[in-house]
């Protein structure tokens, strides 16, 4: 079971150094979970010094497909490993959305992660209006089949899909247990790697959809700022 926290653009660097330092203090209830933090940029150096020697893995929240070049903004797999961090969240919807980023560019920046030695968590999932249309499996499908043509059959134990319907994410609607159920059946048939469901996971919603069969995890926004709700959620993966 994977429980990863999104910070999204929350935390600067004291702030995740203080975080970090209590969960490192509190690493014995998180069990047989294995968890990942995402902190901002910004914030990787003092995360990964902090949680050195622990269990707890560092991921960024994006990566470029490329070692370097001409791209301002972006961050390559290597600045990233040379770092510490092991992983990085890839096409969250938040980037496809307010970024522009597409099925294309997602498949670029998991290919280039998995090829830089990154593991990856990349991001699918339908809008609300998507859904109402009855377009949700068509939807997954070809967000998920344009990342596994990509992906090195070699580098599929460092890759991780999760499934965010885009409605649920930070709108306190969570997807019920048979919704997230059906999508992650659908996803794994496709590209049989662990599937975390996303949105609106807390600690009272975050065991019911931990315990269906194929959700294997769960990328947490919200609930992963506080370290008591976040540890509660980890607890929930352990149990389920
Ligand atoms: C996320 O940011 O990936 C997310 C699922 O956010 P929240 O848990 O706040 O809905």
């Amino acid at each position: 079971m994977l429980i990863a926290g999104n910070w999204k653009m929350f935390k600067t660097p004291s702030e995740t150094a203080e975080f970090c330092a209590a969960l490192r203090d509190r690493e014995g209830e998180l069990e047989e979970t294995d968890v990942v933090v995402c902190p901002p940029y910004t914030s990787l150096h003092h995360a990964v010094s902090v949680l050195a020697g622990t269990s707890v893995a560092v991921f960024a929240q994006s990566v470029h497909w490329a070692a370097e070049g001409p791209y301002t903004g972006e961050v390559s797999p290597v600045m990233l490993s040379e770092l510490g961090v092991t992983g990085a969240i890839v096409a969250h919807s938040e980037r496809r959305q307010l970024f522009a980023e597409t099925d294309e560019t997602a498949a670029l920046r998991v290919e280039g992660a998995l090829e830089g030695g990154l593991s990856v968590i990349a991001c699918v999932g339908e809008t609300e209006a998507e859904r109402e249309a009855g377009e949700t499996d068509a939807v997954l499908r070809r967000q998920v089949e344009t990342l596994r043509v990509v992906v090195h059959e070699d580098h599929l134990d460092r890759l991780a899909l999760a499934y965010e319907p885009v409605w649920a994410i930070g709108t306190g609607r969570t997807a019920t247990p048979d919704q997230a159920e059906e999508a992650h059946e659908l996803i794994k048939g496709i590209l049989d790697v662990p599937v975390l469901y996303g949105g609106s996971v807390k600690p009272d919603n975050a065991e019911e959809l931990l315990r269906q069969t194929n959700v294997d995890g769960a990328l947490v926004g919200g609930a992963s700022l506080e370290l008591d709700s976040f540890i509660s959620i980890c607890r929930s993966g352990a149990t389920s």
